[in-house]
């Protein structure tokens, strides 16, 4: 999580101001953009931890910049420093309003500035950090439960097709109560990932809870997604999971799937509908799917 070495983007129209920054920040990765243009082209293509910002510059300048930033979800996160002349109350405060962290005036204090940008690329850190912790499952690796419907919610609300698969182990308790609950730990773990490695990238997962999963994938249809379950009950019914050296054991799971239609108008419901599949999958003898129209 935590990278050994940070990027810094640097943005001045001013060929001097660029090489006194480059010079006080030689310990970092750096890269330079002369424009406000060139900035969010940089922006596009590079894994920036930080943006020292020049705020006077033709074309689109540094306020615009970051206003940009702060509505693009990729960036908004991304700490900028503005770096100007000017020290009038007026632009302080609007730098603070557009979201800049903070503010430096030329001419630099080099040690001033490299301990600031220090402190915000620390606070960076950790910030990363707790929303790693924040939204992935610790045992499993996978979405937690509340990151799986934040970001399923926003597919559910801008997308017309979307598709969720409730998945639970069958006879997990049986698993905990012959090996113990470090091996239902293990299971847990390689059986979400022989999930996860058969599903495509766009495909959300997460573990709700307990041996409790949920898939949601938009824009597919219902063939291919009856065809994609099935290849991923199969990878898990013929994976072997490996508790000990003497006992490898194989596990199965039952998955219910159902589509966004006009009825469904919430995305409980849409988990509902799935979930009821599951429960269907369940009483019909596990290690099976089922979809739910
Ligand atoms: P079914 O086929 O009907 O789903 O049966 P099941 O045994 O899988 O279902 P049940 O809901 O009866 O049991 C689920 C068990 O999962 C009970 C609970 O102790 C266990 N469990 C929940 N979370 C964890 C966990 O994080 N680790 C371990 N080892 N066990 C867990
Ligand atoms: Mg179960
Ligand atoms: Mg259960």
């Amino acid at each position: 999580m935590l990278q050994s070495k940070k990027t810094i983007l640097i943005v001045d129209d001013t060929e001097s101001n660029i090489d006194m920054l480059l010079a006080i920040l030689k310990e970092y990765d750096t890269v330079v953009a002369t424009s406000g243009e060139d900035a969010l082209m940089i922006l596009k293509e590079e894994v920036i931890d930080l943006v020292l910002l020049d705020i006077v510059m033709p074309g689109i300048d540094g306020f615009e910049v970051c206003r940009r930033m702060k509505k693009n979800s990729e960036w908004q996160k991304i700490p900028v420093v503005f770096i100007t002349a000017k020290s009038d109350e007026d632009t302080i405060e609007e730098a603070y309003a557009i979201g800049g962290i903070d503010y430096v005036t030329k001419p630099f204090k080099p040690r001033e500035l490299r301990a600031r940008v220090k402190t915000h690329l620390e606070f960076q850190s950790m910030v990363q950090h707790l929303d790693f912790i924040a939204s992935y499952d610790m045992l499993t690796g996978i979405l937690n439960r509340r990151k799986f419907f934040t970001l399923s919610q926003e597919l559910f609300d801008t997308h017309e097709n979307v598709c969720a698969v409730m998945i639970d182990i069958d006879r997990f308790k049986h698993i905990n109560d012959s090996f113990g609950h470090h091996s239902g730990d293990i299971t847990l773990k390689s059986i979400s990932q022989s999930i996860a490695q058969n599903l495509p990238n766009k495909a959300i997962f997460g573990r709700l809870g307990g041996e409790e999963f949920a898939i949601l994938i938009t824009n597919i249809e219902e063939a291919t997604v009856m065809k994609l379950i099935e290849k991923v009950r199969k990878a898990v019914e013929e994976s072997e999971i490996i508790l000990n050296d003497t006992t490898h054991v194989h596990c199965t799971i039952s998955s219910g799937v159902a589509m966004k239609e006009s009825m469904t108008k919430t995305l409980d419901m849409l988990l509902q509908k799935a979930d009821n599949a599951m429960y269907e999958a369940k009483e019909k003898g596990r290690n099976r799917s089922i979809f739910r129209a």
